[in-house]
């Protein structure tokens, strides 16, 4: 199976360097091993066929069965299509083709039986079908079981490329590679009663029935989750093993200073409570791994900020790396504020960082000039260099991978202390598969004064209340947040939400300076715009969730998540984290719509209900309707997981680490020959990141 990761897709029969290239970068699939990892993301009956007569334009992608009677090009250019007429006794349907005509017609014979599958339509009240996969009747591919429809882009339609493409090279590739050789040991494959890789790979790409493919994706969730487990639980184990750390034997002048003289409030009794675990770490003599979470504006930043002084008092250097350049730069500025009075150099290294500057930080990192760095993924190239990285404190962990986060930890010859800060609480299960067995510390207290925000749900017909509200508080001098999801598989359309929201509300607020930000802009613009709206210039801000992570700004009170429905919830409470943050009454408005699913308007009350974060996370998981989990586990969860969910498979997970726990136990070194094929797997699945013997 290993070798499979290095035999190029384009060398696939049917595959080519030109389409090699475009799934490459559309799906990730390079070589004939991330191919038969690129698994359907559902299944429909394949022994269900519809008839026409009863198709409907709300249907969604479906089979039906017939002949074509006629072929027509109609169109001239550009604009040409090709419509065949097809039949299957009980009604006709239009076949639309915009592209590959003359291919289309080449191979498609009108009065031969085809299986059709594809989304019914209705155009000018004509029944439709758009570019449906076709198979011959009677072909093997067409009949009995399950089929697997794939993820796609729209890219990869345009070129021809269908789900039904996607199988096609599978089973090519099935068929070349026999035997698939097997990548769990013969002793865990019998205790868990697991099937066999090739029959599993077969079983989910082309089932024959739900229980036969039910046990082939338990078989690959198990292996996919076991090997993270296997990796982790070793990681531990080495680590425990070692256990040298650099002992903070001291809590000197810096830190004493900045707690009498800079200190801007008393701490809460839960940021005394983790600064204390945290010191008992790190003098420990032992090295720390520690997950710290609290919720959004619980202050988090100065246990870093205290914790960070404990490490320079004791000589060595302190970093804080942030997921994003706003995020970066604000903690630099409030860091540096807090602490340049008292004598410490503090940096600011980002992407944007010009030539002749981090030309001059990578110096005064190295002489250790500089005793505290922030910044972004920037800090992790290879050219930075440490004279003695003591702590590293890492800030919205889980937007950062794994291979990331290890990157910094081996920039020193001791493993400096590691906290890790997130403000999306973590179910067990998650964090035991995202973090291992890391420590976890918790502030659960928010500072005083805090005012909960009010939060409402109010359907698009009643915008009018809304922009009266926000008329409101613009009067009173405060500013809005407006924010628009952004979901990558439609960008176009999303973006194009944006900016008409954007105009509408410069049209609607004309004597306010409104600006926005989305993802795609140049990183250079969305700074100016976002320091615009920090400023106060601007009023409004209308963005994407690119303002998500941690920016503060107290004067803005309002914010208004248009529509709501697509967001998780637990993105949903880091958004409404950015309001009420000052003195003022906030309110987070959830935009919907009327026709709202009832369980979607369930999930919505419970922002309604509460404002902590926990109970939220908590809730999130147990509805785990679609897309809650989602949200729970946005973007750059540090897994790439091919098959398993890590909020659905929970039962999956504690099985798999039970699993590997157990056959550590017994063979910690993986010596034996029965394991042989775990350790070399091991290797192969995390070759990539870096040099993990070193990490932990
Ligand atoms: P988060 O945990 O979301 O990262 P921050 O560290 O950004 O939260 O803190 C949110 C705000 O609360 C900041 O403006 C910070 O100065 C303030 N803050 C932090 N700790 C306290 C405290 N003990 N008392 C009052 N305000 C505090
Ligand atoms: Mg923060």
């Amino acid at each position: 199976m290993n070798s499979l990761r290095r035999i190029d897709i384009k060398y696939l029969k049917g595959v080519g360097p030109k389409r090699a290239d475009l799934i490459g970068r559309e799906l990730g699939i390079k070589t004939y091993y991330d191919l038969l990892h690129h698994f359907p993301s559902h299944y429909v009956d394949r022994s269900k066929i519809y008839r026409i007569v009863d198709l409907r334009g709300e249907m969604p992608a479906l089979q039906i069965k017939g002949k074509f009677l006629t072929f027509n090009v109609v169109g001239e250019g550009a604009k040409s299509r090709l419509i065949g007429l097809f039949t299957d006794g009980t009604a006709t349907i239009e076949i639309v083709w915009f592209r590959r005509i003359s291919q289309i017609k080449q191979a498609y014979k009108t009065g031969n039986e085809y299986i059709l599958f594809g989304k019914p339509g209705e155009f000018n009240g004509t029944r439709q079908m758009v570019h449906p996969e076709i198979d011959p009747v009677g072909s093997t591919t067409a009949t009995g079981g399950l089929r697997g429809v794939y993820p796609l882009t729209e890219k990869l339609r345009n070129a021809g490329i269908g789900s039904r493409t996607i199988f096609t090279w599978v089973m090519n590739l099935l068929s070349t590679i026999r035997p698939v050789a097997e990548t769990l040991s013969t002793d865990v494959i019998e205790a868990m009663k697991l099937m066999p890789l090739r029959e599993a790979l077969i079983a989910v790409h082309n089932p024959q029935d739900a229980a036969t493919l039910q046990k082939a994706r338990f078989r690959l969730k198990f292996e996919e989750l076991f090997y993270i487990q296997l990796n982790l639980r070793r990681h531990s184990l080495m680590r425990a093993a070692r256990a040298d750390g650099i002992k903070f034997s001291r809590v000197g002048d810096f830190f004493n200073m900045f707690y009498e003289r800079q200190l801007p409030f008393d701490l809460t009794g839960a940021q005394k409570r983790v600064i204390k675990e945290i010191r008992h770490d790190m003098g420990s003599g032992r090295q720390m791994n520690r997950l710290l979470q609290g919720d959004v504006g619980s202050g988090k930043t100065l246990v870093a900020l205290m914790t960070m002084l404990i490490a320079i008092d004791n000589g060595y250097q302190a970093c804080l790396m942030a997921p994003t350049e706003i995020l970066a730069t604000q903690h630099y500025q409030t860091l540096r504020q807090l602490v340049a009075p008292i004598g410490i150099n503090v940096r600011l290294l980002t992407g944007s960082t010009r030539a002749k500057e981090r030309r001059e930080i990578h110096e005064g990192l190295l002489s250790g000039d500089i005793q505290l760095i922030v910044g972004t993924h920037a800090l992790i190239e290879d050219t930075v260099k440490f004279r003695n990285l003591g702590f590293v404190v890492i800030d919205e962990q889980h937007r950062f991978g794994v291979m990331q986060r290890s990157r910094l930890w081996t920039k020193n010859n001791i493993l400096p202390h590691v906290l890790v800060m997130t403000a999306t609480p973590i179910p067990r299960t998650l964090a035991m598969t995202l973090y291992g067995d890391l420590d976890v510390s918790v502030i659960d207290e928010l500072p005083p004064g805090r005012k909960p925000v009010d939060t409402m749900i109010c359907y698009d017909t009643r915008r009018e209340m809304v922009n009266i509200s926000i008329g409101r508080q613009l009067a009173m001098g405060r500013q809005i947040y407006i924010v628009y999801p952004l979901i990558s598989e439609n960008e176009k359309l999303d973006l194009k939400s944006l900016e008409d929201g954007y105009e509408t509300i410069c049209e609607t607020f004309p004597s306010y300076e409104v600006t926005y930000v989305h993802g795609k802009m140049k990183p250079a613009e969305k700074d100016r715009r976002m320091t615009d709206f920090v400023s106060g210039k601007a009023r409004i801000l209308v963005a994407t969730t690119v303002i998500e992570v941690g920016v503060n700004v107290p004067n803005a009170t309002t914010m208004v998540i248009e529509n709501a429905e697509r967001f998780g919830l637990s993105q949903l409470h880091q958004l409404r984290g950015r309001v009420g943050r000052g003195g003022d009454k906030s309110y987070c408005v959830l935009m919907t719509k009327p026709q709202i699913a009832k369980t979607t308007r369930e999930r919505l009350e419970i922002m309604t209900s509460t404002n902590d974060g926990f109970i939220v996370a908590e809730a999130d998981l147990k509805m785990r309707g679609p897309g809650d989990i989602e949200g729970t586990l946005q973007s750059g969860i540090a897994f790439d997981l091919k098959i398993a969910n890590l909020a659905t498979d929970q039962q999956i997970v504690q099985l798999a680490r039970d699993k590997a726990e157990e056959v550590l136990e017994d063979d910690p070194a993986l010596n034996k020959p029965v394991h042989s094929v775990l350790l070399s797997n091991l290797q192969e699945n995390f070759e990539k990141a870096v040099d993990l013997s070193r990490i932990s």
